[in-house]
């Protein structure tokens, strides 16, 4: 019988309460990259949809995102752009301030990383208040970038992370959740 993707996916991630803090389930995503299977099945999934669309880069937000971004980037023959945390980046960068569970944060990309009107997919391990990916879509657009979707492995749909990011226009993929 074949597995069904949210069973073969969700087998292959390790959950681990109270990380880093108490309260939190933290969605281990490393044990699914080491399963070749899973790894293999999840970008392929996220990738279905823009076999044959013309998409000119995947941004990946740090960490998670750039192992994920850089195998879809691959699959749709597109660039790669690093979102950072602020001071990583060599180069002349924009930033943005964005909310976390407690507090805020900034991140940046390189200005040049994108020009005008260029398709982009915004990438990242998993969306659960949707604060990160919302900076990530508010720089991508500060630079001209156009977002086509926001992809992710795991949504955790009861922290609205989803609905900020369709409220913004954004087109949200999500493999569990
Ligand atoms: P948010 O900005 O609230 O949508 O949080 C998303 C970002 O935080 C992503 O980069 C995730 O990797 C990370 N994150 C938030 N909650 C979790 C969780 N429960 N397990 C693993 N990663 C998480």
């Amino acid at each position: 019988m074949k597995t069904s993707l949210e069973d073969t996916l969700l087998s292959a991630i390790r959950t681990i309460p109270d990380y880093p803090k108490p309260g939190i389930l933290f969605r281990d995503i490393t044990t699914l990259l080491g399963n070749a299977r899973a790894f293999r099945r999840a970008v392929d999934e996220l990738v279905h949809p823009y076999a044959g669309t013309k998409i000119d880069k995947i941004a990946g937000i740090e960490a998670r995102g750039f192992i994920l971004g850089g195998a879809i980037a691959h699959q749709l023959s597109a660039g790669f752009i690093p979102i950072r945390k602020k001071g990583k980046l060599p180069h002349e960068t924009v930033r943005v301030a964005y909310s976390l569970e407690y507090g805020v944060d900034e991140m940046e990309m390189h200005k040049d990383a994108v020009t005008e009107g260029e398709k982009v997919i915004l990438v990242d391990d998993l969306i659960a208040t949707g604060g990160t990916a919302e900076g990530a879509t508010r720089l991508l657009r500060q630079m001209g970038a156009d977002i086509v979707a926001a992809c992710f492995v795991i949504d955790l749909p009861d922290l609205g992370g989803r609905r900020k990011l369709e409220a913004m226009g954004v087109e949200v993929r999500t493999l569990i959740g």
